[in-house]
């Protein structure tokens, strides 16, 4: 006969919240939907998660490997967890409880689950090594702004920005692909301090001017929430006011798997929206830098870049500045008087065989931008391999395990 419902132990899955940098890999990678959020918690449903733990190893702070063994009875709800700023210490548990009767997952069902996410959880073979997580919540590092400058044109309906961020003395080494949190001063409805929120950085790993231990950021300010409706985005809106010798509080950095290969004759693919300019901006300066510096680079560079006009895609003029020999770029407009609407999925069928032929070699995809996009661009890259003959769910799997595929949408 089985133990009472009562006296049943279950290894109970938690999120840290004081760790948490709600990056949303984790939301993204759980194959059958445990893990949800609200304006300031990610937390695990009990009723859902079987403890698989295909999210652990993507989540680039360790804030989701955390485990609470509970009666299955009173495990935390949902409701409770939104409520928390800290994590529960484990309780003393009677000693002829039942035994517990879910554990996490043995590392063959990590490997499988793994392999269902559509994005790479590991990085290209030949990245640079990423720090991460010097800094957290409970220690920040301060950063000086070295400058604040409007990218979109002074009439464009948003407003991005380009805001470099100076270090000083203070080590904090980042790549390219990777992220760092912002900490809004001042606290939310409820009392508590602002959550962090996420920023990719902009500049390459030696500096936004080379040599300075300084790094970009490209910030939209949030004057609408997604559905249209005005909401004035707390994190957004402090970094775009900012004025230079102004004091910022960072923490990261974070991302150890969204990161550019280092191999020469690597090929990169990248297709971005808005604001997800800023891991691209990053990766092609550092690979200009490497020719202008003589280095061997002969990859190619393949951009698909969209926006609703001209004078709201960020770095339009320093982009139309590289020579088509250094990078094969697709400009998608999707509102420009008197032209029909041009999304980047529409360039990407356009340019369909040179993108199968790519995908063909020793390439490297990353997409970034507003998390709309994602569906558009699958369907594309589909259509584009099945065109070129190609087998898409095999080579689309066979990039994601080997690193090649990369996916972050916000
Ligand atoms: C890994 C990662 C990297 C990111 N990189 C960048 C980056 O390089 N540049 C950048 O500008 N942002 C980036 N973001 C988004 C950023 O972290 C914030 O979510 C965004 O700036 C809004 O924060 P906020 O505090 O201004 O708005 P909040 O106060 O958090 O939200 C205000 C309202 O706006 C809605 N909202 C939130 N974000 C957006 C948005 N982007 N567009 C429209 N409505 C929104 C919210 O749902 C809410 O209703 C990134 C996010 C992640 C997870
Ligand atoms: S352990 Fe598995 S089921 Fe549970 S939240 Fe993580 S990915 Fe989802
Ligand atoms: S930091 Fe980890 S737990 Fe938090 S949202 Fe990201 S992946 Fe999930």
């Amino acid at each position: 006969m089985g133990a009472p419902e009562a006296a049943v132990l279950i290894r109970q899955h938690l999120i840290d919240p004081e760790v948490c940098i709600r990056c949303n890999t984790c939301e993204d990678t759980c194959p059958i939907d445990a893990i949800t959020h609200d304006d300031r918690n990610y937390v695990v449903d009990p009723d859902i998660c079987n403890g698989c733990g295909a999210c652990v190893p993507p989540c680039p702070t360790g804030s989701i490997d955390n485990w609470r063994t509970v009666p299955k009875q009173a495990a935390y709800s949902v409701v409770e967890q939104f409520g928390w700023d800290e994590l529960p210490a484990q309780q003393e548990i009677a000693g002829d409880a039942a035994p517990v009767v879910a554990e996490p997952a043995t590392d063959d069902g990590l490997q499988h689950n793994a392999a269902l996410s559509a994005s790479s959880t590991r990085a290209p073979w030949s990245a640079a090594h990423p720090y991460l997580n010097l800094h957290d919540n409970r220690k920040p590092v301060t950063a000086t702004v070295a400058g604040n400058y409007r990218l979109t044109d002074t009439d464009a309906d948003s407003d991005i920005r380009h805001i470099v961020l100076d270090f000083g003395t203070e080590f904090f080494p980042v790549l390219e692909g990777q992220s760092i949190g912002i900490l809004p001063p001042g606290t939310d409805a409820s009392g508590k301090p602002h959550f962090l929120r996420m920023y990719s950085v902009a500049s390459p790993r030696d500096g936004e001017r080379p040599g300075y231990n300084n790094l970009a950021l490209t910030v939209k300010r949030v004057v609408a929430d997604h559905e249209g409706k005005p909401a004035l985005g707390v994190a957004s809106n402090y970094l775009c006011d900012l004025q230079k010798g102004d004091r910022v509080q960072v923490t990261g950095p974070f991302g150890s798997h969204y990161l550019m290969p280092n191999h020469p004759g690597s090929n990169l693919l990248m297709i971005c929206t808005g604001t997800g300019a800023a891991p691209m901006r990053a990766m092609t300066e550092y690979r200009r830098r490497l020719a202008a510096g003589g280095k061997p680079v002969d990859g190619k560079l393949m951009l698909f870049f969209g926006a609703r006009r001209p004078g709201e895609l960020p770095y339009f003029g320093p982009l139309l500045k590289l020579p088509a020999s250094f990078i094969d770029m697709h400009l998608a407009f999707s509102r420009v008087d008197g032209e029909p609407k041009t999304y980047v999925q529409d360039k990407l069928r356009e340019a369909g065989p040179a993108v199968a032929e790519l995908l063909k070699g020793d390439t490297f995809l990353y997409v970034c931008g507003l998390k709309g996009m994602e569906a558009g661009v699958m369907d594309a890259l589909r259509d584009v391999c099945i065109a070129a003959g190609m087998d898409w769910p095999a080579l689309h799997a066979r990039m994601v395990a080997e690193g090649r595929f990369h996916v972050e949408t916000y």
